[in-house]
């Protein structure tokens, strides 16, 4: 059985060779380091849930190619209810982390990379198809983290990558041999990158023919040289230098996003998925984008779950439970989570096989769900903090509690009600800060907005799945315009 405990999965990152910088330094031991390892603990999880029975019917799938048990994120959906688990395994994943635990993009890159080169090989005589499965039954039969790369920086965006003042701000070819091809460029925000064993990059746009240096897809080990990682600053980070572990809310889980640059990078033959085909670069960002759009009605319900927990927890330790606006408040904010989780499944029941065998979700509902994630979540935090009380914001650190003269003040003066000790109450607060404005914000919050595109990005998609003409059409025959046909 090719599926790796949490403890292979650490031991396998403590092999890699990665340059790594973070707050201006090289980190050489990144996966001890206090403000990265939340974010390995929580896709660590992903590894450890899969052996825990209660669990294996979501975390875990026949493979497709190898028939083996492998881990639900590195198979190939092959029905809806293949669809469905993945969002229901999310739910559960951001139930336990309460952050981003990363390991999605590449199930959502792995997905669509496999429609698309079937379908590309079958249209232009390319062989694609079997490379890329050569490679994923690599990554099945080790049980590998897929980092799934898609955002390049874009510079100015008026322009076409090709326009560009500098021509690597976009991911491109800069030389082909005879063994492979050598990019340039980089990837940013990249979800769990310093966390994965292979890099899948993608094209991040549509592409012309004046911009097919652009259109280039492929895998390669994280480690590969030419390949620098940089971390990217959450808010309060440095609180987990600090050595304490109430001011961080979430101590033991957290994303992580990186600038990923590759300089001259090597990439061989057989990793290659896509070299110049721009008529494929649009149908690849569609489809992934659908993918992680159905996503996030599941990672992102699941850390609703802790964040309305949270609410109703303090609505307790302030004596608020029993006031009727308050109970309002926690059904809104419920109310609006599982209609995330309606969307998320709705587009996965909905779901339908693509000619390569593998199923893609309903795309217009997909990017309904996503566009409803870039609203209700700040709707969700809003009433968070409202439950909360301003306290989430004014209070002293964990070392003024614990200081021996000023600590007595902040046990007698910051509690509840009688009976729940201070501190419960000031952990809970802090949780509800680490999801609202903390660490786990930039997987909540903000990325609720731009992570899977911004709201843009699902307006266009919602107009062009929208079939304005059929719509007319029905009214006009209800009208007495026209006749049914
Ligand atoms: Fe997975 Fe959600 Fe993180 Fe994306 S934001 S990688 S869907 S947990
Ligand atoms: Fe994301």
């Amino acid at each position: 059985m090719a599926l790796k405990t949490a403890g292979e999965y650490l031991d396998s990152l403590r092999q890699l060779k990665m340059q790594v910088y973070l707050l201006g330094e090289k980190v050489d031991n990144f996966v001890d380091h206090p403000i990265i390892r939340p974010s390995i603990n929580s896709v660590a999880r992903t590894y450890e849930l899969a052996h825990d029975e209660r669990y294996s019917d979501l975390l875990t799938a026949t493979s497709s190619l190898s028939g083996e048990i492998i881990n639900r994120f590195t198979h190939l959906h092959q029905s809806t209810d293949d669809l469905v688990r993945k969002v229901k395994m999310q739910r559960l994943l951001g139930q336990k982390t309460a952050s981003c635990f990363q390991r999605c993009v590449g199930l959502d890159a792995i997905n669509a990379i496999d429609s698309v080169t079937y379908e590309m090989d079958h249209k232009l005589g390319t062989s694609y198809h079997e490379r890329f499965r050569r490679f994923l039954k690599y990554v099945q039969e080790n049980d590998l983290v897929v980092d799934g790369a898609m955002t390049d920086p874009k510079g100015d965006r008026s322009l076409r990558p090709s326009q560009q003042a500098d021509p690597d701000l976009y991911l491109h070819i800069v030389r082909e041999t005879a063994d492979g091809i050598i990019v340039r460029g980089a990837k940013v925000h990249q979800t769990g990158a310093i966390n994965s064993h292979e890099i899948c990059v993608m094209p991040t746009i549509a592409m012309t023919a004046a911009d097919s240096d652009y259109a280039v897809c492929f895998a390669i080990p994280a480690d590969s040289p030419g390949i620098i990682y940089i971390y990217g600053r959450q808010s309060c980070d440095t609180r987990k230098l600090e050595g304490g572990e109430i001011d961080l809310g979430n101590a033991r889980y957290g994303g992580q996003e990186a600038l990923v640059i590759f300089n001259d990078v090597f990439v061989p033959r057989e990793r290659v998925f896509m070299c110049r085909e721009y008529q494929y670069a649009g149908l690849l960002v569609e489809r992934f984008a659908a993918y992680h759009r159905q996503s996030y009605g599941g990672c992102k319900v699941g850390v609703g779950d802790v964040l309305i927990g949270a609410a109703a927890s303090l609505a307790e330790y302030n004596g608020t439970a029993g006031a009727s606006h308050i109970k309002d408040k926690l059904i809104e904010m419920v109310h609006l989570n599982e209609t995330l989780f309606c969307c998320g499944l709705a587009c996965s029941s909905q779901g339908y096989a693509t000619p390569s065998g593998t199923y893609l979700v309903d795309l217009l509902l997909a990017n309904v769900c996503k566009l409803n994630v870039t609203r209700f979540p700040y709707e969700l935090t809003r009433l968070a903090e409202d439950i909360a009380g301003g306290l989430m914001v004014t209070m002293p650190s964990e070392k003024d509690l614990r200081h021996p003269e000023v600590g007595v003040y902040i046990e007698k003066y910051l509690k509840g009600v009688a009976g729940v000790p201070t501190e419960h109450r000031l952990r809970m607060l802090r949780l509800v800060e680490n999801l609202t404005m903390g660490c786990a914000a930039v997987g909540y919050r903000t990325e609720s907005m731009h992570g899977a595109g911004s709201p843009q990005a699902q307006r266009i998609m919602i107009a062009r799945q929208a079939n304005l003409e059929h719509k007319k059409k029905l009214a006009r025959v209800i009208a007495g315009i026209e006749q049914e046909e």
